[in-house]
């Protein structure tokens, strides 16, 4: 038998998984042995993915939509995304040769950061963060220089800290907003800060716009649409979240043309193409009737409601309300620092899976992160069974 270390390459023993997932696998443990959990650690709605897309997807494969396809994706979806994302976002026109279509947007941020970065060259995204940023930077030894998130802010950018650590140096600025773990977004104000500073130091501007639809008070903003940011910007945008289409694996970004070309050498030499009939189901989304997707947003709305005024009824724990997204952050530490043992006794002893805050960097650690992708009732069960449990914690 193999030893495991000689099995590995150095460049794989620098990658971890993602909290979620490995919360999960623990879930599925425990719900094997028989245990009725609540699930508020992954980050995928609940609802089905509405009617008019899964129609699409299974005419294509009738219609015989199974063979390869572009790399960058076929020509119709990505002449429906150019349309959609420029509508959207209030961009000037989008060509199909700036859309690259993918399996999801985990790999697609991949191939994005495998495109453009160098050993050794800056990539600052925000602390705490979703994972794959710091991932793709250990994996392919480029400098990680997290930025702080601001609590007091919503968890907006900390603009003193960006302002200090960004540099002539530094490649890619990876933005996430709406944001996951924290449900935080940039204001406009904030925006315009960010695009002086990556104009001066000549930076690219990454930003996942994945939950950009899961907005519940103010209006979505891209960073592109500031003046001066479409040419350096690469946006990436995903059918996960907003459709309802986790398991359909659909993704895509808006860049450069030169960017472009690179990231579709990447995805041709990483998964060739992504499921023909899945990118016809992506064009029905784009194109198709909004209002189930807007019907998701107002339930997301509701919950969140219940989950942000259940955590804070909690005796030591204080959530600020997110902004976007289907995640809250409460803060713990009046409870412990030490989130991932409080998320391992939730787990064990109250049956609630739940994320804790440090899997997505330093500044996270005391806070724990919740998805409200559940129903108002599970939601409501969760928060009496952690009032239950928290005073056994020790
Ligand atoms: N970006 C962010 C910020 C996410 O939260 C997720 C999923 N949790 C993704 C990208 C990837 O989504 P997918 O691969 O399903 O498109």
């Amino acid at each position: 038998m193999l030893a495991s270390a000689a099995a590995s390459s150095d460049a794989l023993q620098r990658l971890s998984t993602e909290g979620a997932f490995a919360v999960l696998a623990r879930a599925r443990e425990l719900e094997a042995q028989g245990r009725k959990l609540v699930h508020l650690e992954v980050g995928e709605p609940d609802f089905d993915t509405p009617e008019h897309i899964k129609r699409a997807g299974i005419a294509a494969i009738e219609a015989n939509h199974t063979h390869y396809t572009p790399s960058a994706g076929i020509a119709e979806l990505r002449d429906a995304v150019a349309v959609y994302a420029a509508r959207f976002r209030g961009l000037e026109q989008i060509s199909r040769d700036e859309v690259v279509v993918s399996p999801g947007l985990k790999v697609l941020i991949w191939n994005v950061m495998a495109a453009l970065l160098n050993p050794g060259d800056e990539v600052i995204y925000a602390d705490p963060a979703y994972q794959s940023y710091s991932n793709g930077a250990a994996y392919l030894q480029a400098r990680a220089v997290p930025v702080r998130l601001s609590e007091r802010k919503g968890f907006g950018i900390d603009l003193d800290d960006l302002a200090e650590k960004i540099s002539d140096r530094t490649k890619l600025l990876i933005l996430n907003f709406p944001h996951n773990p924290t449900g935080g977004i940039l204001t406009r104000e904030d925006l315009e800060r960010i695009a002086e500073l990556a104009v001066k130091h000549d930076v690219i501007v990454v930003s996942d716009e994945i939950y950009c639809r899961n907005v519940y008070d103010d209006a979505f903003l891209s960073i592109a649409s500031i003046p001066g940011m479409r040419e350096r910007s690469v946006i990436l945008d995903g059918f996960s979240k907003a459709y309802a289409m986790t398991g359909w694996r659909l993704a895509y970004g808006v860049m450069p043309t030169s960017i472009a070309r690179n990231v579709s050498l990447m995805n041709n030499n990483t998964f060739s193409c992504t499921a023909t009939f899945v990118q016809h189901a992506g064009i029905a989304a784009l194109q198709g009737p909004d209002e189930p997707i807007q019907a998701m947003v107002e339930e997301f709305r509701r919950r969140r409601e219940a989950m942000v005024s259940g955590l804070n009824s909690l005796p030591g724990v204080t959530c600020v309300m997110p902004k976007g997204a289907f995640y809250a952050f409460p803060n713990v530490s009046q409870i412990t620092e030490d989130d991932k043992k409080l998320a391992a006794f939730l787990l064990e002893e109250a049956n609630v899976a739940a994320i804790g805050g440090s899997c997505f960097g330093e500044v996270g650690r005391g806070h724990m992160r919740f998805s409200y992708a559940n129903s108002l009732e599970n939601i409501n069960i969760a928060i009496e069974r952690m009032r239950e449990a928290l005073p056994r914690f020790a």
